[in-house]
């Protein structure tokens, strides 16, 4: 990959993780105030634990992303990035921008995804 789309990505990549930053604090605060409620009325208790496992499970997807984010930034760091970690072919630049953390090319992704990791 050329320095100038590294550096697009890697704007295109914090810009990302600023923005996850901004939804985790958001949904800790949304937390916070679900648990200030107090004991809710019975007729309640349904949507305050449906919000709850939602905000969890939403927390829990926004770490594996920080988490992909961060190694994309160490690949751009070490010039690994926009390669395919299984075969070493560099990834489709379409698939680079929809998925700027990409690690695997698209045939590899379909062999891991049938395989599993
Ligand atoms: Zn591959």
């Amino acid at each position: 990959m050329k320095p100038e789309q590294l550096e697009a990505a890697k704007e295109r990549l914090l810009k990302m993780r600023r923005e996850v930053i901004r939804e985790v604090q958001k949904s800790q605060e949304a937390y916070k105030e679900l648990g200030q409620d107090g004991v809710p009325d019975i007729g309640d208790m349904s949507s305050t634990s449906y919000s709850r496992d939602m905000l969890m499970n939403l927390s829990e997807g926004q770490r594996q992303l920080l988490r992909d984010i961060d190694a994309a930034l160490e690949r751009i760091a070490s010039r690994d990035y926009g390669e395919c970690i299984t075969c070493g072919e560099e990834i489709a630049p379409r698939r680079m921008e929809v998925r700027p953390f990409s690690r695997y090319c698209v045939e590899c992704k379909s062999e891991v995804e049938r395989f599993g990791e």
